[in-house]
Order: structure tokens, then C-alpha cells, then sequence
């Protein structure tokens, strides 16, 4: 099968990078938070911002991040991962050590680049943050066709039903996507990943119809990330216990589908019986 992973951002960084260094001095883990912005996610024709999480444990990667900023521009190529995660916690109750299993969806860099250094902009300003991020959000809404961009393959392993409430509709469906690259910073016997998708409005109710398990398609959209609440429950004694969870999806722009999908068949059958001349 075909494979794609890819992900192309230009955005504004949120806090300066926090490097991690090994006894020798030498930077093994970069961390950083991006602004980045899509244009219109819905019917309503929204633009729609998002705060990745950028993380890298490739020491080449996390080099190029020492030269940004608070503020500054950069671009990012990268790949979409997904890893299991243990989150445990203790239930105040019963004092019973919970360790659930969870599945996150992270933003791996292959390469990043400062492309605006905002270090001297407002400096003789008290309200210099405030001013960056203002300076930040008009930079990044110039740029929206540019800002946040994922282009994937995947087969659709998961699915749920479609919300419709006549005006609004919403469908999430999991995608395995198939790594054509190989990280430093991750299990070499992992070769696929997992991440979320969801659809808005007639594009949900069509895909809705045409998807189902085992569909394979490509996906030209942006990531979303947003901080959600997930209600958990203590193993022993039930107890509830509230887990702040960073959650990345991806909201496409437009679903192109390739194998398994259920298409009326004039849609994908090609007619060459009646080429002129
Ligand atoms: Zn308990």
C-alpha cells in the first residue's frame, strides 16, 4: 500500500524550548510548544488555531531548536506518531495504585528552522508579550494556507457513529497509518500508527456512507490539539478520578477515498469507450 505521513507547519512559538542535556553537555531532548493556524474547519468557515506540542528525542532535532525564541517564527517538517502511554495515579480512597494505558498522538519533527526572529521586536515595550502575541495571531492568519498542513494514508480501523442533528453533523473515525520512516527516538518494531480523525458537517454524512472498516484513504488536512478532561475510574473501589489529557486529531480539508470505500460505481469507473476521434 501506498504510504504518506506527513506534516508541514509555520507557526509561532509559545515558550522559549526546553532542552534537556546528558552528563557531557550535549542536547538529547527538545520541547516546545507552536502556535499554528488552518483555514475554514466547518460550515460556519471558521479559521481554526491550534497549540501542538513538539517533542523530539533526536539529538540533530532538538539541536536545531536552541536558537528560538518566545515568539520567534519557525517552519517544521515532520511525521504524525501515536505511542501508549502509563498514566498512573493514585486513588485517595483506597490508596490503590490505578496504571491505565493511554494512547497519545504526538507531533515528531524531522526538521525545523527559525524563519522570523522576533527577539527585537516591541523590546522597549512594557506590554511586549502582549503585543508579540497580537503581532503573532495577524502573522500566523496571513499565513493559514501554510500554517498547519498533514497529508496522510491510512486504512480505517475504527469508527464512530455519525452525529447529526440536522444542522450540525460530526463524525471520528482512527486511521493505521504505515511508517515509511524509521525514528531514532522510537521502538524500532513499531510500524504503524494510529491517529484520530474527525469531519464536520456534509463531509461527515458522506464519509459516513462511504467508510467503513477496512477503507483506505488520503487525507490532505491540519492537526487539531486540545487539552480534555477524561473521566477515569479506580480499578478497586470505582472511585472517580478526573485525567487532564492533551489530545491531537486531525481535521482534513478533504478525504480522498482510495480502496474499500463504498462508491457509487460511475463515481471511480472510468469511461473510455467514447474518446473523440
Ligand atoms: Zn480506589
Amino acid at each position: 500500500m501506498a504510504k504518506a505521513n506527513y506534516i508541514s507547519f509555520l507557526g509561532q512559538i509559545l515558550n522559549d524550548p526546553q532542552l534537556k542535556m546528558n552528563q557531557n553537555s550535549e542536547i538529547f531532548q527538545g520541547r516546545l510548544v507552536m502556535k499554528v493556524v488552518r483555514r475554514f474547519v466547518d460550515e460556519n468557515r471558521r479559521i481554526e488555531f491550534s497549540d501542538p506540542i513538539i517533542v523530539t528525542g533526536n539529538p540533530k532535532v532538538a539541536k536545531m531548536m536552541t536558537n528560538f525564541k518566545k515568539w520567534d517564527f519557525c517552519s517544521m517538517k515532520g511525521v504524525l506518531t501515536t505511542m501508549n502511554v502509563t498514566r498512573s495515579w493514585f486513588c485517595p480512597e483506597c490508596e490503590y495504585r490505578n496504571q491505565p494505558v493511554g494512547m497519545y498522538t504526538l507531533i515528531t519533527p524531522i526538521f525545523m528552522e527559525k524563519t522570523m526572529d522576533m527577539s527585537h521586536a516591541f523590546s522597549t515595550s512594557d506590554e511586549r508579550d502582549q503585543l508579540l502575541e497580537t503581532e503573532g495571531i495577524k502573522i500566523l492568519k496571513s499565513h493559514n494556507e501554510v500554517s498547519n498542513i498533514v497529508h496522510v494514508i491510512g486504512t480505517v480501523c475504527k469508527m464512530t457513529e455519525l452525529y447529526d442533528n440536522g444542522t450540525s453533523a460530526t463524525l471520528n473515525f482512527q486511521i493505521a497509518v504505515n511508517r515509511s520512516y524509521r525514528l531514532i527516538e522510537g521502538d524500532p518494531d513499531v510500524k504503524t500508527d494510529y491517529p484520530w480523525v474527525r469531519l464536520y458537517g456534509d463531509k461527515a454524512r458522506e464519509a459516513a456512507r462511504v467508510l467503513s472498516v477496512n477503507s483506505t484513504v488520503f487525507i490532505d488536512g491540519s492537526i487539531y490539539t486540545k487539552m480534555v478532561k477524561k473521566k477515569t475510574y479506580c480499578e478497586k473501589c470505582g472511585y472517580e478520578h478526573v485525567i487532564n489529557e492533551l489530545v491531537s486529531e486531525i481535521h482534513p480539508y478533504s478525504v480522498e477515498y482510495l480502496h474499500n470505500c463504498n462508491l457509487p460505481a460511475d463515481e471511480y469507473t472510468e469511461d473510455y469507450t467514447n474518446f473523440p476521434g
